[in-house]
């Protein structure tokens, strides 16, 4: 479990009938003063910039602000403030510990999962698949309302896989009602109109046969172009955006030929070429890179003594936390042959996210935290911010792309920039991190619709510690 779990469960076991109104309520009007403002549309830091915040929305942003009869002023001075986080493609309910499986798909812990999330200032969350009904469709639309502590929830329901292929049964061990797997176009329609039906806000196809680039490895049956065809032409009827996971560039180019709308991994296997890059602006497909999918599988492993760093071992559970410092885990995860083709997966990855950013094809943000237990949901944002300038985006690129960017892709005109009328998702970090990177994780506050997240926040400098 998320170490947030045992705090958050006393709250919702202490004041069950609180929650909702507690969120709802209007508060006073708050003024963040001297606050260096990165807004997410990718435009320059703005140095001493004041933000006015009312009814959990920004209200009014600019020098020198009056303010209003009321209002709580706060000295921001030495920080900077940007919008909370988005990640566009994450999943909920799969981990607990060191193990995946359909039963940790639990109400207490995706609240915790949220929570955790928030902490670290991501207050977007897009669940791509995975979810089971009618949990999931409930929590997006409590989360929609506020009524529970945690990141606001999106997502696709089920999602679209290969019979005995993709997502594989027996690595995340997940529930047969949480994955459509249709082995006729009559099926696959049935599929995405359930899904359609309970409101899903995208759908999801897995098509890939698993070798993750492992020389030598079994390939998994994978989907057959008759049923993704099926799939994205009734997604597309239903008036849904229809995105895929892929490792392989033959099956970037074969799902773009065919119409998908979101890549929601990038390719790893080869480099992008010009021909996609063309089809891909043509049409307007989106990118999602998840880079730190691959590092997340060795990375801990090669760093132990990340232990001992505060803004980690916020996220990490008893279990993992063990798990990480085992000598021989960390041996044989060093040892795997999957450990060294993530390292050439994740290069690759980091060339074609360029090709594409540098293309001008609609790129946003995610991490496929929570799939697996090392990808570690908040942590894995941060850390996805910090690969996407390793790849060679620029500090801002790479804090607009987590932000506006992936507001823009999943189409949420409400969030991911500080303007007028946004949402009041802040996060508030000591620093400039255009200037110097590791700023983004010196978290001091996190907003969300203009309520401070309560409770301790990752890393050292939190005041509540
Ligand atoms: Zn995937
Ligand atoms: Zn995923």
């Amino acid at each position: 479990m998320p170490r947030v779990r045992p705090a958050l469960m006393a709250v919702l076991a202490s004041l069950p009938a609180l929650c909702g109104t507690a969120h709802a309520q209007a508060a006073r009007p708050v003024l963040l003063r001297h606050a260096t403002v990165i807004d997410g549309t990718g435009q320059p830091a703005q140095a001493d910039t004041d933000i006015l915040i009312e009814n959990g929305h920004i209200a009014a942003t600019g020098h020198r602000l009056k303010p209003p009869a009321h209002a709580r002023t706060l000295d921001l001075s030495g920080t900077s403030v940007l919008p909370g986080l988005i990640s566009d493609h994450s999943h909920v309910g799969q981990v607990s510990g060191t193990h995946n499986g359909a039963e940790n798909y639990t109400r207490a812990n995706i609240l915790s999962e949220l929570a955790q999330y928030e902490h670290y200032g991501v207050t977007t969350v897009v669940a791509l698949g995975l979810n089971r009904s009618p949990l999931f469709d409930d929590l997006r639309r409590e989360q929609h309302a506020g009524l529970n502590p945690g990141a606001d929830l999106f997502g696709v329901d089920q999602g679209i896989g290969a019979p005995d292929g993709v997502p594989p049964e027996n690595m995340f061990h997940i529930g047969p009602d949480q994955v459509f797997r249709p082995t006729t176009p009559a099926e696959t329609r049935a599929a995405v109109d359930r899904m359609v039906d309970e409101g899903t806000d995208l759908i999801k196809l897995w098509v890939d046969d698993f070798r993750n680039g492992v020389p030598g490895a079994r390939p998994l049956p994978k989907m057959r172009p008759a049923i993704y065809r099926a799939a994205i032409a009734q997604a597309h009827a239903r008036g849904k955006r229809i995105a895929a996971h892929i490792h392989d560039l033959a099956d970037a180019r074969a799902l773009v030929a065919a119409g998908v709308d979101i890549l929601a991994h990038g390719v790893r296997d080869r480099p992008i070429d010009p021909a996609l890059l063309n089809a891909m602006r043509t049409q307007g497909t989106g990118y999602i890179a998840t880079l730190s999918l691959d590092e997340a599988g060795y990375i801990f492993a090669e760093h132990p003594e990340w232990l001992d760093d505060p803004f980690l071992s916020f996220g990490l559970s008893p279990a993992l936390r063990q798990q990480f410092a085992d000598p021989a885990w960390r041996a044989r995860t060093l040892a795997a042959p999957l450990s060294a083709a993530a390292h050439r997966a994740l290069a690759m990855n980091m060339q074609n996210l360029m090709a594409v950013y540098r293309a001008g094809i609609p790129t946003g943000f995610g991490t496929d935290s929570g799939a697996t237990p090392v990808r570690i949901p908040g942590f894995a944002e941060h850390r996805e911010v910090r690969l996407s300038i390793m790849a060679g985006l620029t500090p801002l690129q790479a804090i607009t792309l987590a932000t506006g960017d992936a507001a823009r892709l999943m189409h949420l005109t409400d969030r991911g920039t500080i303007a007028p009328g946004q949402w009041a998702d802040l996060l508030v970090v000591q620093g400039n991190p255009t200037v110097e990177p590791a700023a983004l994780d010196r978290i001091r506050q996190v907003w969300h619709r203009g309520q401070p997240v309560a409770g301790p926040l990752p890393g050292p400098l939190s005041p509540h510690k």
